[in-house]
C-alpha cells in the first residue's frame, strides 16, 4: 500500500530539513520536487515562493533569470509527462504546478514582490501589518496627484501626469531595494505603500484617458 503523501509533510521550521520520500523512503529535501532517489513526484513542503524557484529572498530578482527558472520547472510538471503515472502523481504534480504558479506571479511583480518580502521578513518589527505605518507625505502626495488628475483636460495634461507617476515609480522601487538590502523594514513597508497607491493612480489615469478618448 502506498503511503498518504500528505501525511509525510512536517511543520515549517524556517529551514528546509530532509524528510521521506513518500514512494522509496529514500531523503529528499523540502523544496524537492522530486526524489534524488526514484525520481518521484513530491507533495508540496512549505517553503517560500523564493525557495520554490531556488532563489535567494532579495527585493532585487533578475527576472529573465525568474522567467528561465519558472518555464524550467513547469515543463518538469507539465501534466503530459504524468499521463501514465498512478493518479496520486498526477495529483501531487498538479499541486506542485499550480503552487509554482502562485510563486512565479508573486515574485514577477515589485508591488507583490515588496509586499511579500515585508510580510516574510517584518513577522517580528511589524506584527500588525503595514497598514498602521502613518505617512503624511504620501497622503499629501496623493492628494495633490488625484486633484491634478481631477482638473486635468487635455491628453498632454495626463500624460504629464502619467510621466511623473511613472518616475515615481521607479524612484519607489530603487528605494524598496535599499531599504530590503539594509534591512529596514519599517521603510521598506512604507515605501510598499507608497508603491500601491502608485499603481492604483496609474491605472486611474488609464481609465481618464480611455474617457478622453471615447469623448473625442
Ligand atoms: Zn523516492
Amino acid at each position: 500500500m502506498q503511503a498518504d503523501p500528505t501525511e509525510t509533510l512536517t511543520p515549517f521550521t524556517g529551514h528546509a530539513c530532509p524528510q521521506e520520500c513518500w514512494s522509496c523512503k529514500g531523503p529528499v529535501a523540502l523544496e524537492d520536487l522530486f526524489c534524488p532517489t526514484c525520481s518521484t513526484i513530491q507533495p508540496l513542503g512549505q517553503v517560500d515562493h523564493f525557495k520554490r524557484l531556488d532563489l535567494e529572498a532579495t527585493f532585487d530578482l533578475d527576472v529573465n533569470d525568474l522567467d528561465r527558472r519558472y518555464f524550467e520547472l513547469q515543463g518538469k510538471l507539465h501534466p503530459d509527462r504524468f499521463a501514465t503515472k498512478t493518479s496520486q502523481e498526477r495529483t501531487l504534480s498538479m499541486q506542485q504546478a499550480t503552487s509554482l504558479n502562485d510563486a512565479y506571479e508573486t515574485l514577477k511583480d515589485s508591488l507583490k514582490r515588496a509586499d511579500y518580502l515585508v510580510h516574510m521578513m517584518g513577522q517580528n518589527v511589524l506584527p500588525e501589518g503595514c497598514q498602521l505605518i502613518s505617512a503624511p507625505d504620501l497622503l499629501e502626495e496623493a492628494m495633490e496627484l488625484r486633484e491634478a488628475l481631477a482638473m486635468a483636460e487635455t491628453a498632454d495634461d495626463i500624460d504629464a501626469i502619467a510621466a511623473r507617476a511613472a518616475g515615481d515609480i521607479d524612484d519607489c522601487e530603487i528605494g524598496l531595494s535599499k531599504a530590503f538590502a539594509g534591512e529596514d523594514i519599517e521603510g521598506a513597508c512604507a515605501l510598499t505603500t507608497r508603491l500601491k497607491y502608485l499603481r492604483k493612480l496609474t491605472d486611474e489615469v488609464r481609465q481618464q484617458r480611455a474617457k478622453m478618448t471615447a469623448m473625442s
